[in-house]
Order: structure tokens, then sequence, then C-alpha cells
């Protein structure tokens, strides 16, 4: 970039889908601006996208070939999680966790040392996931510029930057079941104690890996030195505005869409992808519903039963993203029999697909979903509306943002159980009606705001453009 040498991102995700397709959408995104990129993935999660991409995993293999093949200067690398590949990594999640907060460091030092030394005329920094609890110190040692790349929206990131104003109050853990008002987060009107991310409303041990990752992560990133998040700024403007007074941020999203053609096309979906446009294409426009709880999240059995009965008596066409594990790790074969045999051209039930091509297929005229980050962006992005089942992490408080605050969405249940008759109501109104005319019509504009946010003078383009400028800045002073 200068006579300093040309700045080097050495990014580091999360290992779990809804953290690596952002991180690698913001991977191509930077090598496309000039910016030398080296990407680490776990061996892992290298192991599970040869699988998913139909590779046999004992030969090495490089998923940024093709896009350095377009000329983007791309190096991939990987990182051991210090597990074995059979190791559960979700079913052991505690220890998955111990484990990365207090081995996996050491290797990405000694990671990073390498790659500072093996290309000495670069100027590098470092992107991490705000999750992580090690780049400040890791950026200081190798005198790196910190950049935290945060996935979720800008309300959850404000509300766990504020714990200690939520101890403070008596609302970390809420002190009983009941619904309290917080409204001295700033730039956050209003929340109820109910939208809390899970990790706030459970008493957490505070011996517990989970306790140690979220309050580590959210003091480490009060050192970053830019913070990006994936999200735009129309859509959470008081919230970013009141972060930027404590440090630089950047609403940069939604990254997912940054390559709509492709022509860089990165390996990034965990599971082998089922067709499904021949069958959607059968379908009339908006008769199809689509249900799917992301990558992780699991149910139980009863729901599920209610859920599947609920579909039937609906009558409308749908595809369920059923994984093995949606309900545990053992009991694979979930779905009511009587289900099974009643669905017949009706209804498509696999266990993954490409959700933005389902998505944006016109055949699909509305969403269930567990309320993950990326699945509300992507439902916006197709002006889908949705019927929103949140479960646990981030979902309870995206799932405010969706239906409260957005009005783009409906819960999926009133009360506290879920039944049939509920499911095929909410079914109902979802896909036509009154209701649904309300959803469609404000999820246009949503997506408008959405897409215009990454044309070229597009806030999030404007925001990007301005980061790139900070972090030169920042790496030449
Ligand atoms: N996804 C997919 N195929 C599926 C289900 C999900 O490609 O069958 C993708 C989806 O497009 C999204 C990601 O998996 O990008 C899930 O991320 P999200 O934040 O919605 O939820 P998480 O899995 O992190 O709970």
């Amino acid at each position: 970039m200068d006579s300093r040498g040309k700045a080097h991102a050495i990014m580091i995700a999360l290992p779990y889908q809804g953290h690596i397709t952002p991180f690698t959408n913001l991977a191509i995104k930077l090598a496309s601006k000039g910016f030398i990129v080296t990407f680490a993935h776990t061996e892992y999660v290298h192991h599970m996208l040869s699988q998913s991409h139909h590779n046999d995993s004992s030969t090495p293999v490089d998923f940024f070939r093709d896009a350095r093949k377009s000329g983007l200067d791309m190096r991939y690398i990987t990182i051991s999680d210090g597990f074995p590949m059979e190791f559960d990594r979700l079913l052991n999640m505690e220890k998955f966790w111990d484990s990365l907060l207090r081995d996996f460091p050491v290797r990405v030092d000694e990671l990073v040392g390498e790659i500072v030394q093996s290309d000495p005329s670069s100027v590098h920094f470092l992107i991490a996931d705000t999750f992580y609890s090690w780049p400040a110190k890791i950026a200081k040692k190798y005198n790196l510029v910190n950049v935290s790349f945060w996935t979720q929206p800008a309300l959850v990131f404000s509300i766990a930057y504020h714990l200690k104003l939520l101890k403070e109050n008596d609302h970390f853990p809420p002190k009983d079941n009941g619904e309290d008002s917080i409204n001295y987060i700033p730039g956050v009107q209003s929340i109820s104690t109910k939208d809390l991310m899970s990790y706030c409303v459970a008493a957490i041990d505070p011996t517990s890996s989970e306790y140690s990752t979220v309050f580590g992560a959210f003091e480490e990133v009060k050192k970053a030195d830019f913070i990006l998040h994936n999200t735009v700024h129309e859509l959470e403007s008081e919230t970013l505005l009141s972060l930027d007074q404590k440090q630089p941020n950047y609403s940069i999203g939604p990254i997912n869409f940054y390559d709509c053609t492709k022509s860089t096309a990165v390996a990034d979906s965990l599971f082998s992808k089922s067709d499904c446009t021949e069958w959607l294409n059968s379908k009339p426009p908006g008769s199809v519903l689509y249900v799917s709880f992301g990558s992780m999240v699991q149910s139980n059995k009863q729901i599920i039963e209610e859920i599947a009965h609920g579909l039937l008596l609906s009558k409308v066409n749908f595809i369920w993203i059923v994984r093995a594990d949606i309900v545990s790790y053992d009991d694979t074969d979930v779905l009511p029999t009587e289900f099974k045999n009643a669905i017949k051209e009706k209804g498509l039930i696999i266990p993954w697909c490409n959700q933005t091509e389902v998505l944006s297929n016109p055949a699909v005229g509305g969403f269930v979903t567990h309320c993950g980050w990326n699945s509300i962006l992507e439902s916006i992005w197709s002006g889908v509306p949705m019927i929103c089942y949140p479960v646990t992490f981030d979902q309870p408080t995206n799932r405010k943002l969706v239906v409260d605050d957005w009005k783009i969405g409906i819960n999926l249940c009133d009360g506290i159980s879920v039944t049939r008759e509920e499911v095929a109501n909410k079914i109902k109104n979802l896909m036509s009606g009154e209701t649904s005319n309300g959803l469609r019509h404000e999820i246009k504009k949503m997506r408008k705001i959405l897409q215009d946010a990454l044309k070229i003078d597009g806030s999030s383009e404007r925001d990007f453009d301005k980061f790139l400028k900070d972090l030169k800045a920042k790496i030449l002073a």
C-alpha cells in the first residue's frame, strides 16, 4: 500500500456456520479491495467443509483457490482446535469452549507469529470474532491493529457490552421470572428482561466457560481498535450511534450478499446441500413455507410433533430442514410416522439446503425461523416475512427486533406451549390475509434498506470505505 508494504489481514472466525459465512464474505470483500488475506479455519471446520463439498478431507484442499485464480490474494491455513475429528463439539460444548479459551489462544499466537514472520514486507492486522477473548493480547504482542467482527445485531452487542449495567440493576440474571423493563442501556430505548439473550436470563455459573466467554469477550472488545458489525445503520442507528461514542464502529452488512455474482465462490457450508430448485419451481408463487432452525439449535420431540401436525393442518406447501441432530444426537428419527405418510407432494424434508437460494425462489412466501441473525438478514433480503421460534443465545433478542420493532414477523406461540392448532393458525396468518399483507408491506421497506445499503453510495458501503480509510491511517500511524 506504500513504502511500508501491503496491508495483510489475518482472519479467524468462530468455528460455527453462522460465523463462518459472514467471515468468508468479509474476507472476499477485503481481498477485492486489494488487501492480502490469510484466512484460518480450524482443522475440524476444514474437515466439515471438505466433506460437505465432497472432497476427501485427508487431501489438503484450499477453499480459496478459485478466488485466488480470479485475482484475489487470499491465503488459507488451518489450525487445530485441540480435539480429534470424532470429538462431538456440540455435545461437549463446555469442554470444547474451555479449551478454546485456554489452549486455543496459544496456538493462535504461534500461528500469527509465523504469518507475520513469513511475510515481512506486509503490514499485518488481525480480524477475529468478537466472541474470542484473546485478540487484544495477541495483537499487542505482534503490534497489530485489532479489528473485532461482530456477526449478530448491534442490539445484542450493546446489551452484552453493558453487562455491568445489567448487574448493577439486578437484571443479570433478572431477579424472578417476571418481566421487567430495561431502559438504562445507552442507545437501547427499552427492552423487556424476557427478551434478553439466554446467557443473561439464566443464572450462569460464574466458573463456567459460557460465563468466561461472554464476560471475557465483552471486556476484551473494549480494547479493539475497530469494531465491524454485520448490520445496517438504518436498522439500528440509535444503538450504533451510541456505541460510536465509545469506540469506532462500522455497520457493513449484510455482508453475506456482498458478492452477489459469486464469481469468487468460496466453500462455506459445513453441511451438504440438497437441491430443491426443481421442486420449488413446480409450486405456485408465494405458496411454500420454508422451515429451518439453523445449524445448531435443538428442539424437543413434542414441539417437532406439534409443528409437523400444524404444517399438515395449515395445508400449505413446505420445505422443512430437519437436521439429524434437531432433537438430540442419538435420536435421529423424530418425525411422526403419520406425518411422513401424509405429506406426499405437499412437503419436502431435507437435512440442509442452500438457504439464500431457497428464500429467493418466488415460490417461497414465508419462513418459520429460530431467529438466527443470518437467517433474519437473508429473509429480509428476499422480502420473506417470518414466524419466529427463538430457542437460545441471541435468538430471543433478535425476535424482538423482527416482531416488536420492525413488524416483519409474528411469534409462533403466544403462550409457553406450542400447539398444532396455533401453529396452523399462525402459518395461515403469515401466508395470506390481512396480517400477511401488513408484514409484506413492512418487509418490502426493510428489503429496500438492506439492498440500498450495499449500493455504491449506500450506508454499508460508505461505512466500509470509512473503515478502510481509518484502518490505513492507523496502520501508517
Ligand atoms: N443455512 C443453510 N442451509 C440450511 C439452513 C441454514 O445454508 O439448510 C445457513 C443460513 O443461510 C444461515 C446459517 O446457515 O446463513 C445459519 O445462521 P443463523 O445465524 O441463522 O443461525 P445459527 O445456525 O448460527 O443458529
